[in-house]
Protein backbone atom coordinates (compact mmCIF):
# COMPACT_ATOMS: atom_id res chain seq x y z
CA UNK A 1 0.00 0.00 0.00
CA UNK A 2 1.18 3.24 -0.96
CA UNK A 3 1.74 6.35 1.53
CA UNK A 4 -0.18 9.17 0.38
CA UNK A 5 1.60 9.79 -2.82
CA UNK A 6 1.75 13.23 -2.63
CA UNK A 7 3.66 12.93 0.92
CA UNK A 8 5.99 9.84 -0.63
CA UNK A 9 9.04 12.35 -0.24
CA UNK A 10 8.62 12.93 3.06
CA UNK A 11 8.72 9.67 4.30
CA UNK A 12 11.24 8.44 2.15
CA UNK A 13 13.39 11.65 3.89
CA UNK A 14 12.67 10.48 7.21
CA UNK A 15 13.43 6.75 6.83
CA UNK A 16 16.54 8.09 5.14
CA UNK A 17 17.70 9.56 8.29
CA UNK A 18 15.60 6.97 10.56
CA UNK A 19 13.33 9.31 11.78
CA UNK A 20 10.27 7.39 9.83
CA UNK A 21 8.66 7.17 13.64
CA UNK A 22 8.05 10.83 12.90
CA UNK A 23 6.16 10.58 9.79
CA UNK A 24 2.66 10.66 10.93
CA UNK A 25 2.72 13.25 13.32
CA UNK A 26 4.37 15.56 10.42
CA UNK A 27 1.78 14.92 8.50
CA UNK A 28 -1.09 15.14 10.43
CA UNK A 29 0.05 17.19 13.64
CA UNK A 30 2.07 20.09 11.97
CA UNK A 31 0.01 19.79 8.61
CA UNK A 32 3.29 19.35 6.30
CA UNK A 33 2.98 17.75 3.25
CA UNK A 34 5.24 19.38 1.21
CA UNK A 35 9.10 20.43 1.59
CA UNK A 36 8.18 24.09 1.64
CA UNK A 37 5.84 23.67 4.83
CA UNK A 38 8.38 23.01 6.88
CA UNK A 39 9.10 27.12 6.38
CA UNK A 40 6.63 27.33 8.78
CA UNK A 41 7.39 24.46 11.59
CA UNK A 42 9.10 25.84 14.07
CA UNK A 43 11.73 23.95 16.68
CA UNK A 44 8.96 24.23 19.07
CA UNK A 45 6.62 22.39 17.43
CA UNK A 46 9.10 19.63 16.49
CA UNK A 47 9.99 19.74 19.94
CA UNK A 48 6.11 19.17 20.55
CA UNK A 49 6.02 15.97 18.34
CA UNK A 50 8.71 14.49 20.68
CA UNK A 51 11.53 14.91 18.36
CA UNK A 52 14.93 15.96 20.12
CA UNK A 53 17.37 18.67 19.01
CA UNK A 54 19.74 16.32 17.32
CA UNK A 55 17.00 15.06 15.30
CA UNK A 56 16.13 18.23 14.57
CA UNK A 57 19.43 18.94 12.77
CA UNK A 58 19.53 15.81 10.70
CA UNK A 59 16.44 16.91 9.26
CA UNK A 60 17.16 19.86 8.64
CA UNK A 61 20.47 18.88 6.72
CA UNK A 62 18.34 16.44 5.04
CA UNK A 63 15.59 18.91 3.81
CA UNK A 64 18.53 20.86 2.55
CA UNK A 65 20.05 18.04 0.34
CA UNK A 66 16.42 17.25 -0.59
CA UNK A 67 15.37 21.03 -1.92
CA UNK A 68 18.67 21.15 -3.97
CA UNK A 69 17.83 17.69 -5.22
CA UNK A 70 14.48 18.39 -5.69
CA UNK A 71 14.44 20.00 -9.12
CA UNK A 72 15.88 17.05 -11.11
CA UNK A 73 13.62 14.53 -9.23
CA UNK A 74 10.74 16.38 -8.83
CA UNK A 75 9.08 15.44 -12.24
CA UNK A 76 9.24 11.37 -10.52
CA UNK A 77 6.88 12.58 -7.74
CA UNK A 78 4.52 14.53 -9.52
CA UNK A 79 3.86 12.24 -12.26
CA UNK A 80 3.27 9.16 -10.19
CA UNK A 81 1.12 10.89 -8.06
CA UNK A 82 -0.96 12.11 -11.47
CA UNK A 83 -1.24 8.16 -12.41
CA UNK A 84 -1.57 6.93 -9.13
CA UNK A 85 -4.67 5.19 -8.72
CA UNK A 86 -6.67 5.53 -5.21
CA UNK A 87 -4.23 5.36 -2.67
CA UNK A 88 -4.42 5.04 1.43
CA UNK A 89 -1.60 6.35 3.55
CA UNK A 90 -0.25 3.37 5.97
CA UNK A 91 2.82 4.09 7.93
CA UNK A 92 5.42 1.49 7.35
CA UNK A 93 6.80 -0.73 10.35
CA UNK A 94 10.55 0.67 10.98
CA UNK A 95 12.81 -1.09 8.73
CA UNK A 96 10.62 -2.24 6.26
CA UNK A 97 10.34 -0.73 2.51
CA UNK A 98 7.83 1.41 1.86
CA UNK A 99 4.61 -0.29 0.53
CA UNK A 100 3.05 0.25 -2.89
CA UNK A 101 -0.50 -0.38 -2.95
CA UNK A 102 -1.60 -4.10 -2.15
CA UNK A 103 -4.84 -4.75 -2.44
CA UNK A 104 -4.58 -8.37 -2.96
CA UNK A 105 -1.87 -9.52 -0.83
CA UNK A 106 1.69 -9.75 -1.77
CA UNK A 107 4.43 -7.83 -1.39
CA UNK A 108 4.76 -4.03 -3.97
CA UNK A 109 7.19 -1.82 -2.59
CA UNK A 110 9.90 0.96 -3.22
CA UNK A 111 12.78 -0.48 -3.45
CA UNK A 112 16.43 1.21 -1.87
CA UNK A 113 18.54 2.44 -4.84
CA UNK A 114 21.10 0.33 -4.28
CA UNK A 115 18.81 -3.13 -3.28
CA UNK A 116 19.00 -4.10 -7.02
CA UNK A 117 21.87 -5.11 -9.32
CA UNK A 118 20.98 -5.54 -12.98
CA UNK A 119 23.36 -7.81 -14.95
CA UNK A 120 22.62 -9.49 -18.67
CA UNK A 121 20.49 -7.29 -20.74
CA UNK A 122 16.82 -8.95 -21.43
CA UNK A 123 15.18 -7.02 -24.19
CA UNK A 124 14.27 -3.76 -24.89
CA UNK A 125 10.18 -2.13 -25.09
CA UNK A 126 8.71 0.54 -26.47
CA UNK A 127 10.39 3.10 -23.36
CA UNK A 128 13.17 1.23 -21.82
CA UNK A 129 15.24 -1.84 -21.32
CA UNK A 130 15.18 -5.09 -19.19
CA UNK A 131 17.35 -6.59 -17.80
CA UNK A 132 17.93 -9.83 -15.36
CA UNK A 133 18.74 -8.84 -11.57
CA UNK A 134 18.68 -9.73 -8.02
CA UNK A 135 17.31 -7.89 -5.30
CA UNK A 136 18.86 -7.81 -2.03
CA UNK A 137 15.98 -7.60 0.50
CA UNK A 138 15.60 -5.98 3.89
CA UNK A 139 16.91 -9.75 5.53
CA UNK A 140 19.29 -10.36 3.41
CA UNK A 141 17.93 -13.03 1.34
CA UNK A 142 18.19 -12.13 -2.87
CA UNK A 143 15.53 -12.78 -5.20
CA UNK A 144 15.95 -13.22 -9.14
CA UNK A 145 13.88 -9.98 -10.78
CA UNK A 146 13.36 -8.69 -14.27
CA UNK A 147 14.54 -4.83 -14.09
CA UNK A 148 13.08 -2.38 -16.73
CA UNK A 149 14.64 0.80 -16.49
CA UNK A 150 12.95 4.15 -18.34
CA UNK A 151 15.33 5.38 -21.08
CA UNK A 152 16.65 8.86 -20.43
CA UNK A 153 17.38 11.14 -23.14
CA UNK A 154 20.28 13.68 -22.10
CA UNK A 155 17.28 16.16 -21.10
CA UNK A 156 15.88 13.32 -18.92
CA UNK A 157 13.10 11.21 -19.50
CA UNK A 158 10.85 11.55 -22.73
CA UNK A 159 7.40 12.73 -21.53
CA UNK A 160 5.04 10.27 -23.33
CA UNK A 161 7.34 7.24 -22.78
CA UNK A 162 7.63 8.11 -18.70
CA UNK A 163 3.82 8.80 -18.72
CA UNK A 164 3.35 4.89 -20.10
CA UNK A 165 6.13 3.91 -17.71
CA UNK A 166 4.39 5.62 -15.01
CA UNK A 167 1.12 4.25 -15.90
CA UNK A 168 2.67 0.78 -16.48
CA UNK A 169 3.49 1.11 -13.02
CA UNK A 170 0.20 2.13 -11.37
CA UNK A 171 -1.89 -0.46 -13.19
CA UNK A 172 0.58 -3.47 -12.71
CA UNK A 173 0.83 -2.29 -8.61
CA UNK A 174 -2.90 -3.30 -8.48
CA UNK A 175 -2.58 -6.38 -10.25
CA UNK A 176 -2.79 -10.08 -8.66
CA UNK A 177 -2.87 -13.03 -10.19
CA UNK A 178 -0.85 -16.06 -11.49
CA UNK A 179 -1.08 -15.66 -15.12
CA UNK A 180 -0.02 -11.66 -14.66
CA UNK A 181 3.29 -10.93 -14.75
CA UNK A 182 3.97 -9.35 -11.40
CA UNK A 183 5.47 -6.04 -10.10
CA UNK A 184 7.68 -6.16 -7.05
CA UNK A 185 8.36 -2.65 -6.49
CA UNK A 186 9.45 0.52 -7.94
CA UNK A 187 12.90 1.83 -7.76
CA UNK A 188 12.79 5.88 -7.23
CA UNK A 189 16.09 6.42 -8.60
CA UNK A 190 17.75 7.70 -11.93
CA UNK A 191 16.98 5.88 -14.14
CA UNK A 192 13.45 4.57 -12.46
CA UNK A 193 13.36 0.96 -12.67
CA UNK A 194 10.48 -1.05 -12.66
CA UNK A 195 11.40 -4.50 -10.63
CA UNK A 196 9.46 -7.38 -11.94
CA UNK A 197 9.18 -11.03 -11.42
CA UNK A 198 11.94 -12.77 -13.82
CA UNK A 199 10.42 -14.91 -16.24
CA UNK A 200 13.86 -16.86 -16.84
CA UNK A 201 11.90 -18.49 -19.90
CA UNK A 202 11.76 -15.62 -22.15
CA UNK A 203 8.97 -14.85 -24.50
CA UNK A 204 6.61 -17.14 -25.85
CA UNK A 205 7.40 -15.67 -29.16
CA UNK A 206 10.82 -16.39 -29.28
CA UNK A 207 9.91 -19.44 -27.91
CA UNK A 208 7.63 -20.40 -30.81
CA UNK A 209 10.29 -19.35 -33.36
CA UNK A 210 13.26 -21.06 -31.77
CA UNK A 211 14.68 -23.54 -33.97
CA UNK A 212 16.05 -26.54 -34.07
CA UNK A 213 16.87 -28.46 -31.62
CA UNK A 214 14.63 -27.46 -29.49
CA UNK A 215 11.58 -29.48 -29.77
CA UNK A 216 8.35 -27.52 -31.29
CA UNK A 217 5.79 -26.78 -28.58
CA UNK A 218 2.73 -29.75 -27.66
CA UNK A 219 -0.42 -28.59 -28.64
CA UNK A 220 -1.33 -29.71 -25.45
CA UNK A 221 0.51 -26.98 -24.09
CA UNK A 222 -0.47 -24.07 -26.46
CA UNK A 223 -3.64 -25.43 -25.39
CA UNK A 224 -2.70 -25.08 -21.59
CA UNK A 225 -1.58 -21.73 -22.15
CA UNK A 226 -4.46 -20.56 -24.12
CA UNK A 227 -6.59 -21.66 -21.16
CA UNK A 228 -3.73 -19.33 -18.74
CA UNK A 229 -4.13 -16.35 -21.02
CA UNK A 230 -8.19 -16.57 -20.88
CA UNK A 231 -8.16 -16.86 -17.30
CA UNK A 232 -5.65 -13.43 -17.23
CA UNK A 233 -7.64 -12.12 -19.46
CA UNK A 234 -10.83 -12.59 -17.93
CA UNK A 235 -9.22 -11.20 -15.11
CA UNK A 236 -8.59 -8.20 -16.61
CA UNK A 237 -11.61 -7.64 -17.99
CA UNK A 238 -13.60 -7.91 -14.64
CA UNK A 239 -11.36 -5.11 -13.45
CA UNK A 240 -12.03 -2.83 -16.37
CA UNK A 241 -8.71 -3.12 -18.09
CA UNK A 242 -8.20 -3.67 -21.62
CA UNK A 243 -4.36 -4.69 -22.56
CA UNK A 244 -4.71 -3.45 -26.33
CA UNK A 245 -1.67 -5.15 -27.35
CA UNK A 246 -2.07 -9.19 -26.56
CA UNK A 247 0.46 -10.93 -28.44
CA UNK A 248 2.73 -13.89 -27.67
CA UNK A 249 5.76 -11.17 -27.89
CA UNK A 250 4.04 -10.39 -24.24
CA UNK A 251 3.36 -13.03 -23.26
CA UNK A 252 6.24 -14.97 -21.00
CA UNK A 253 7.37 -18.03 -19.96
CA UNK A 254 7.70 -18.26 -16.49
CA UNK A 255 8.48 -22.03 -16.12
CA UNK A 256 7.75 -24.34 -19.24
CA UNK A 257 4.25 -24.64 -18.72
CA UNK A 258 3.44 -20.94 -17.24
CA UNK A 259 2.42 -18.02 -19.20
CA UNK A 260 2.48 -14.49 -17.37
CA UNK A 261 0.68 -11.57 -19.93
CA UNK A 262 2.97 -8.94 -19.70
CA UNK A 263 4.04 -5.29 -21.17
CA UNK A 264 1.45 -3.32 -19.45
CA UNK A 265 2.46 -0.31 -21.34
CA UNK A 266 -0.73 0.26 -23.53
CA UNK A 267 -3.13 -0.68 -20.55
CA UNK A 268 -5.80 1.87 -20.32
CA UNK A 269 -8.86 1.42 -17.72
CA UNK A 270 -12.08 1.11 -19.73
CA UNK A 271 -14.28 4.32 -19.22
CA UNK A 272 -17.65 5.58 -19.85
CA UNK A 273 -21.14 3.06 -20.25
CA UNK A 274 -19.77 2.30 -23.67
CA UNK A 275 -17.27 0.21 -22.00
CA UNK A 276 -14.53 1.27 -24.69
CA UNK A 277 -11.08 3.42 -24.59
CA UNK A 278 -10.62 6.00 -27.46
CA UNK A 279 -7.56 6.73 -28.68
CA UNK A 280 -6.86 10.58 -28.10
CA UNK A 281 -3.88 10.32 -30.26
CA UNK A 282 -1.66 9.07 -33.42
CA UNK A 283 0.17 6.63 -31.62
CA UNK A 284 1.58 3.20 -32.87
CA UNK A 285 -0.40 0.31 -32.23
CA UNK A 286 0.35 -3.39 -33.35
CA UNK A 287 -2.22 -2.89 -36.79
CA UNK A 288 -2.06 -6.93 -37.59
CA UNK A 289 -3.59 -7.98 -34.14
CA UNK A 290 -6.18 -5.12 -34.18
CA UNK A 291 -9.89 -5.53 -34.21
CA UNK A 292 -11.18 -3.67 -37.46
CA UNK A 293 -13.03 -1.09 -34.75
CA UNK A 294 -9.83 0.15 -33.29
CA UNK A 295 -7.79 0.46 -36.76
CA UNK A 296 -10.43 2.41 -38.45
CA UNK A 297 -11.81 4.28 -34.74
CA UNK A 298 -8.85 4.23 -32.64
CA UNK A 299 -11.39 2.04 -30.21
CA UNK A 300 -10.24 -0.45 -27.52
CA UNK A 301 -12.45 -2.65 -25.34
CA UNK A 302 -12.45 -6.10 -23.96
CA UNK A 303 -13.83 -7.23 -27.75
CA UNK A 304 -11.20 -6.32 -29.14
CA UNK A 305 -8.92 -7.93 -26.54
CA UNK A 306 -10.92 -10.73 -27.57
CA UNK A 307 -10.04 -9.94 -31.24
CA UNK A 308 -6.59 -9.98 -30.34
CA UNK A 309 -6.55 -13.39 -28.09
CA UNK A 310 -7.59 -14.63 -31.58
CA UNK A 311 -4.81 -13.79 -33.14
CA UNK A 312 -2.42 -14.52 -30.61
CA UNK A 313 -3.85 -18.07 -31.04
CA UNK A 314 -3.02 -17.87 -34.23
CA UNK A 315 0.52 -17.00 -34.17
CA UNK A 316 0.53 -19.62 -31.28
CA UNK A 317 -0.54 -22.33 -33.94
CA UNK A 318 1.19 -21.12 -36.45
CA UNK A 319 4.98 -21.15 -34.53
CA UNK A 320 5.26 -17.57 -33.91
CA UNK A 321 4.69 -16.42 -37.69
CA UNK A 322 3.14 -12.56 -37.82
CA UNK A 323 0.00 -12.54 -39.08
CA UNK A 324 -0.86 -10.56 -42.69
CA UNK A 325 3.27 -10.79 -42.75
CA UNK A 326 3.98 -8.41 -45.85
CA UNK A 327 0.40 -6.75 -46.13
CA UNK A 328 0.35 -2.93 -45.67
CA UNK A 329 -1.73 -2.07 -42.85
CA UNK A 330 -4.72 -0.04 -44.94
CA UNK A 331 -4.85 -3.16 -47.00
CA UNK A 332 -5.45 -5.40 -43.73
CA UNK A 333 -8.38 -3.33 -42.72
CA UNK A 334 -9.61 -3.72 -46.30
CA UNK A 335 -9.32 -7.14 -46.42
CA UNK A 336 -11.35 -7.63 -42.80
CA UNK A 337 -14.14 -5.35 -43.50
CA UNK A 338 -14.71 -5.74 -47.13
CA UNK A 339 -14.16 -8.93 -48.08
CA UNK A 340 -14.51 -10.34 -44.20
CA UNK A 341 -11.36 -12.19 -44.48
CA UNK A 342 -9.67 -14.02 -41.68
CA UNK A 343 -6.31 -15.30 -41.17
CA UNK A 344 -6.35 -18.90 -42.45
CA UNK A 345 -6.57 -22.46 -40.26
CA UNK A 346 -2.58 -23.24 -39.22
CA UNK A 347 -2.60 -27.07 -39.85
CA UNK A 348 -1.81 -27.59 -35.98
CA UNK A 349 -4.96 -26.00 -35.06
CA UNK A 350 -8.14 -28.23 -34.92
CA UNK A 351 -11.17 -26.81 -36.96
CA UNK A 352 -13.02 -26.66 -33.29
CA UNK A 353 -9.94 -24.10 -31.82
CA UNK A 354 -10.64 -22.58 -35.52
CA UNK A 355 -14.06 -22.61 -34.56
CA UNK A 356 -13.47 -20.53 -31.35
CA UNK A 357 -11.09 -17.96 -32.93
CA UNK A 358 -13.66 -16.88 -35.84
CA UNK A 359 -15.99 -16.05 -33.24
CA UNK A 360 -13.15 -13.91 -31.78
CA UNK A 361 -13.35 -12.26 -35.05
CA UNK A 362 -16.66 -11.17 -35.28
CA UNK A 363 -17.13 -8.32 -37.22
CA UNK A 364 -19.35 -6.24 -34.50
CA UNK A 365 -17.93 -6.29 -31.03
CA UNK A 366 -21.12 -7.42 -29.08
CA UNK A 367 -20.82 -10.36 -30.92
CA UNK A 368 -17.41 -12.00 -29.58
CA UNK A 369 -17.50 -13.74 -26.99
CA UNK A 370 -16.22 -12.45 -23.24
CA UNK A 371 -12.77 -14.05 -21.74
CA UNK A 372 -15.39 -15.72 -19.35
CA UNK A 373 -17.35 -17.81 -21.74
CA UNK A 374 -13.55 -17.89 -24.10
CA UNK A 375 -12.49 -20.43 -21.30
CA UNK A 376 -15.86 -22.49 -21.35
CA UNK A 377 -15.45 -22.49 -24.88
CA UNK A 378 -11.81 -23.38 -24.82
CA UNK A 379 -12.81 -26.03 -22.65
CA UNK A 380 -15.20 -27.50 -25.02
CA UNK A 381 -12.29 -27.58 -28.27
CA UNK A 382 -9.90 -29.03 -25.68
CA UNK A 383 -7.95 -31.56 -28.24
CA UNK A 384 -8.49 -35.26 -26.12
CA UNK A 385 -5.32 -37.07 -25.44
CA UNK A 386 -4.59 -40.64 -25.83
CA UNK A 387 -2.29 -43.51 -25.99
CA UNK A 388 -1.11 -44.95 -28.67
CA UNK A 389 -1.97 -49.29 -28.19
CA UNK A 390 -0.47 -50.30 -31.34
CA UNK A 391 3.05 -49.46 -32.90
CA UNK A 392 1.90 -47.75 -36.10
CA UNK A 393 4.19 -47.89 -38.86
CA UNK A 394 2.31 -47.69 -42.44
CA UNK A 395 3.58 -45.73 -45.01
CA UNK A 396 2.30 -42.35 -44.79
CA UNK A 397 0.82 -42.78 -41.42
CA UNK A 398 2.24 -40.91 -38.17
CA UNK A 399 4.76 -43.19 -36.34
CA UNK A 400 3.82 -44.44 -33.45
CA UNK A 401 5.37 -46.40 -30.81
CA UNK A 402 2.66 -48.61 -28.32
CA UNK A 403 2.38 -46.11 -25.16
CA UNK A 404 3.17 -42.85 -27.15
CA UNK A 405 0.62 -40.09 -25.76
CA UNK A 406 -1.19 -39.21 -29.09
CA UNK A 407 -3.10 -35.35 -28.76
CA UNK A 408 -5.71 -35.60 -30.91
CA UNK A 409 -6.30 -32.87 -33.13
CA UNK A 410 -9.22 -33.95 -35.53
CA UNK A 411 -11.24 -37.19 -35.06
CA UNK A 412 -14.81 -38.57 -35.30
CA UNK A 413 -16.37 -41.75 -34.72
CA UNK A 414 -17.18 -42.21 -38.09
CA UNK A 415 -14.07 -42.09 -39.18
CA UNK A 416 -11.52 -44.59 -39.64
CA UNK A 417 -8.43 -41.83 -39.91
CA UNK A 418 -7.60 -39.26 -37.18
CA UNK A 419 -4.89 -36.45 -37.06
CA UNK A 420 -3.08 -36.06 -34.01
CA UNK A 421 0.77 -35.34 -32.74
CA UNK A 422 2.62 -37.52 -31.09
CA UNK A 423 3.68 -36.17 -27.55
CA UNK A 424 7.32 -38.10 -27.85
CA UNK A 425 7.93 -36.97 -31.35
CA UNK A 426 5.80 -33.86 -31.73
CA UNK A 427 5.59 -35.07 -35.64
CA UNK A 428 1.45 -34.39 -36.53
CA UNK A 429 0.05 -36.52 -39.12
CA UNK A 430 -2.41 -39.10 -39.59
CA UNK A 431 -3.26 -42.73 -37.88
CA UNK A 432 -5.60 -44.99 -38.13
CA UNK A 433 -8.44 -44.45 -34.90
CA UNK A 434 -7.76 -47.52 -33.70
CA UNK A 435 -3.77 -47.13 -32.90
CA UNK A 436 -4.95 -45.01 -29.95
CA UNK A 437 -7.51 -45.60 -26.75
CA UNK A 438 -8.11 -42.18 -25.68
CA UNK A 439 -7.27 -41.86 -21.74
CA UNK A 440 -10.35 -41.00 -20.38
CA UNK A 441 -12.17 -43.84 -22.50
CA UNK A 442 -11.68 -46.40 -19.89
CA UNK A 443 -8.91 -48.60 -21.46
CA UNK A 444 -11.25 -49.37 -25.05
CA UNK A 445 -10.45 -48.14 -28.38
CA UNK A 446 -11.57 -44.73 -29.26
CA UNK A 447 -15.05 -44.24 -30.72
CA UNK A 448 -16.40 -40.78 -29.01
CA UNK A 449 -16.59 -38.00 -31.28
CA UNK A 450 -13.51 -35.48 -30.47
CA UNK A 451 -14.64 -32.60 -31.76
CA UNK A 452 -17.71 -30.97 -31.06
CA UNK A 453 -17.64 -28.67 -34.47
CA UNK A 454 -18.35 -30.36 -37.81
CA UNK A 455 -15.85 -30.75 -39.79
CA UNK A 456 -18.19 -28.80 -42.44
CA UNK A 457 -18.38 -25.79 -40.20
CA UNK A 458 -14.55 -25.56 -39.95
CA UNK A 459 -13.99 -25.35 -43.26
CA UNK A 460 -16.43 -23.76 -44.33
CA UNK A 461 -15.19 -20.55 -42.44
CA UNK A 462 -11.21 -21.31 -43.12
CA UNK A 463 -9.68 -17.74 -44.29
CA UNK A 464 -13.49 -16.18 -44.38
CA UNK A 465 -15.96 -15.49 -41.80
CA UNK A 466 -18.08 -16.03 -45.37
CA UNK A 467 -18.08 -19.19 -45.73
CA UNK A 468 -19.54 -19.38 -48.97
CA UNK A 469 -16.19 -17.47 -49.99
CA UNK A 470 -13.96 -18.78 -48.01
CA UNK A 471 -11.86 -20.09 -51.08
CA UNK A 472 -11.48 -17.03 -53.01
CA UNK A 473 -10.65 -15.24 -49.37
CA UNK A 474 -7.65 -18.09 -49.20
CA UNK A 475 -6.08 -17.25 -52.56
CA UNK A 476 -5.64 -13.74 -51.15
CA UNK A 477 -4.16 -14.49 -47.55
CA UNK A 478 -0.32 -12.94 -47.59
CA UNK A 479 2.51 -15.69 -47.79
CA UNK A 480 4.50 -16.63 -44.86
CA UNK A 481 6.87 -14.72 -43.51
CA UNK A 482 10.39 -14.63 -45.90
CA UNK A 483 8.05 -15.62 -48.93
CA UNK A 484 7.81 -13.26 -51.74
CA UNK A 485 4.11 -11.42 -51.32
CA UNK A 486 2.16 -12.53 -53.66
CA UNK A 487 -1.24 -10.21 -52.97
CA UNK A 488 -3.44 -9.26 -55.73
CA UNK A 489 -2.03 -5.47 -56.62
CA UNK A 490 -4.58 -4.37 -58.69
CA UNK A 491 -6.42 -4.54 -55.37
CA UNK A 492 -4.66 -2.15 -53.62
CA UNK A 493 -5.34 1.42 -53.17
CA UNK A 494 -3.05 3.92 -54.16
CA UNK A 495 -0.05 1.99 -55.43
CA UNK A 496 0.75 -0.76 -52.47
CA UNK A 497 4.26 -0.93 -53.79
CA UNK A 498 5.43 2.75 -53.66
CA UNK A 499 3.62 2.07 -50.06
CA UNK A 500 5.36 -0.43 -49.20
CA UNK A 501 8.91 0.61 -50.26
CA UNK A 502 8.35 4.39 -49.11
CA UNK A 503 6.00 4.54 -46.47
CA UNK A 504 5.04 8.16 -44.74
CA UNK A 505 7.91 9.29 -42.17
CA UNK A 506 10.33 6.72 -42.97
CA UNK A 507 12.14 7.57 -46.42
CA UNK A 508 13.70 5.03 -48.26
CA UNK A 509 12.62 2.06 -45.99
CA UNK A 510 11.89 -1.25 -47.45
CA UNK A 511 10.39 -2.38 -44.07
CA UNK A 512 6.85 -0.54 -45.39
CA UNK A 513 5.16 0.77 -42.47
CA UNK A 514 5.85 -2.12 -39.78
CA UNK A 515 7.95 -0.85 -36.82
CA UNK A 516 9.54 -2.73 -34.62
CA UNK A 517 7.23 -5.62 -33.13
CA UNK A 518 4.60 -4.94 -35.81
CA UNK A 519 3.79 -1.89 -34.58
CA UNK A 520 2.99 0.94 -36.88
CA UNK A 521 1.37 4.39 -37.31
CA UNK A 522 -2.58 4.24 -38.68
CA UNK A 523 -2.14 4.89 -42.36
CA UNK A 524 -2.44 7.90 -43.86
CA UNK A 525 -3.19 6.39 -47.49
CA UNK A 526 -6.07 5.86 -47.74
CA UNK A 527 -6.30 4.23 -44.74
CA UNK A 528 -8.18 4.86 -41.42
CA UNK A 529 -7.49 8.22 -39.75
CA UNK A 530 -7.30 8.11 -35.85
CA UNK A 531 -8.24 10.71 -33.73
CA UNK A 532 -4.69 12.13 -31.52
CA UNK A 533 -4.26 10.47 -28.02
P1 LIG B 1 8.76 -4.90 -22.66
O1 LIG B 1 9.37 -3.55 -22.51
O2 LIG B 1 7.84 -5.25 -21.53
O3 LIG B 1 8.15 -5.09 -24.02
O4 LIG B 1 9.97 -5.97 -22.57
C1 LIG B 1 10.95 -6.08 -23.57
C2 LIG B 1 11.51 -7.49 -23.60
O5 LIG B 1 12.19 -7.76 -22.38
C3 LIG B 1 10.46 -8.58 -23.70
O6 LIG B 1 10.15 -8.88 -25.03
C4 LIG B 1 11.11 -9.75 -23.01
O7 LIG B 1 11.92 -10.45 -23.91
C5 LIG B 1 11.98 -9.09 -21.97
N1 LIG B 1 11.28 -9.07 -20.67
C6 LIG B 1 10.42 -8.13 -20.24
N2 LIG B 1 9.99 -8.41 -19.00
C7 LIG B 1 10.60 -9.55 -18.64
C8 LIG B 1 10.54 -10.37 -17.46
N3 LIG B 1 9.78 -10.03 -16.43
N4 LIG B 1 11.27 -11.49 -17.43
C9 LIG B 1 12.05 -11.84 -18.50
N5 LIG B 1 12.14 -11.12 -19.62
C10 LIG B 1 11.43 -9.98 -19.70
Amino acid sequence: MLPEVGSLWLLRLLRDIQLAQFYRPILEELNVTRPEHFDFVRPEDLDGIGMGRPAQRRLAEALKKHRSGLKSKNWVYKILGGFAPEQKETTPAPNSPLSLPEPEGGLKCLIPDGAVCRGELLGSGCFGVVHRGLWTLPGGQSVPVAVKSLRVGPEGPVGTELGDFLREVSIMMNLEHPHVLRLHGLVLGQPLQMVMELAPLGSLHARLTARAPTPPLPVALLCLFLRQLAGAMAYLEARGLVHRDLATRNLLLASPRTIKVADFGLVRPLGGARGRYVMGGPRPIPYAWCAPESLRQGAFSSASDVWMFGVTLWEMFSGGEEPWAGVPPYLILQWLEQDQARLPRPPLCSRALYALALRCWAPHPADRPSFSYLEELLQEAWPPEGHCVRDVTEPGALRMQTGDPITIIEGSPDSAAWKGQNGRTFKVGSFPASAVTLADAGGSPATRPVHRVSPAQGERHQGSVDGDRGKAKLRDLPPARGQRRNVPLQRMKGGAERAWSHPPGVPGSTEGHWGRRGFCHPEPQGGPALPSE
